[in-house]
């Protein structure tokens, strides 16, 4: 008998997916190949399947003013910043200014450099220095997938800047399945887990938690 229940995802069935429902432009597919090579290039993009999915989410929630914890090269950025209405814009954080140098060639070649701020260094300053110029509540959509120690700041922050009824997401909650494995205690997994476990029964936001990609947990502020 069929119950319902979590499908399996084989690669098989990634593969179907992906076939029947990825939509990656030239521009795109080029950035993801380009990253791929990089160190740790390939575990620290964005899947593109997730991107696509950030982009409906900002199309469904009518976000203009988008904030990103975590740039890397760009991948989801420029998927972001190509989903907003004219005169939206992304406010992007990362602790390098390496990493974006890459992606803006791409960013232009996609004609949204011009919607794209990008902010380099320690994002708890960056976020607090947000919150003095703009004020709480001035971000209608946040994703936040930088380095998972400082989740829990994050996502303290993130929750101060989004206004009532935006969304934030968050990437990689699961952690390559690291949350449910004992013997994985460094910092990164630890605070994972204790931001899952928060949110859990969290007033301030409705949630969800995906299974797809490597856990993608959707926080609607209340
Ligand atoms: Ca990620």
């Amino acid at each position: 008998m069929l119950v319902a229940d979590q499908i399996v995802a084989t690669q098989e069935i990634r593969d179907y997916v992906r076939d029947v429902s990825l939509r990656e432009d030239p521009i795109l597919a080029e950035l993801r190949a380009l990253t791929a090579n990089l160190p740790a290039g390939a575990a620290m993009q964005v899947m593109a399947e997730e991107a696509q999915l950030l982009a409906l989410l900002i199309n469904l929630s009518g976000a203009t003013s988008v904030l990103e914890i975590g740039t890397f090269t760009g991948y989801s950025t420029l998927c972001m910043a190509r989903a907003l209405p004219p005169g939206g814009t992304v406010v992007t954080c990362d602790i390098s200014a390496r990493w974006p140098a890459i992606a803006m060639d791409y960013w232009k070649r996609a004609k949204v450099d011009g919607r794209i701020d990008v902010r380099i260094g320690d994002a708890r300053q960056t976020l607090a220095a947000l919150a003095d110029e703009r004020g709480p509540g001035s971000f209608d959509f946040a994703f936040i997938d930088a380095d998972k120690a400082g989740y829990g700041a994050y996502f303290e922050a993130a929750l101060t800047l989004v206004r009532p009824g935006g969304l934030i997401v968050v990437d990689n909650t699961l952690f390559f399945g690291r949350v449910v494995d004992p013997a994985a205690q460094d910092a990164d997994t630890v605070a994972i887990r204790a931001l899952n476990a928060s949110l859990r029964d969290d007033p301030r936001v409705d949630i969800s938690l995906l299974t797809m990609a490597d856990g993608i947990t959707l926080a609607r502020k209340r």
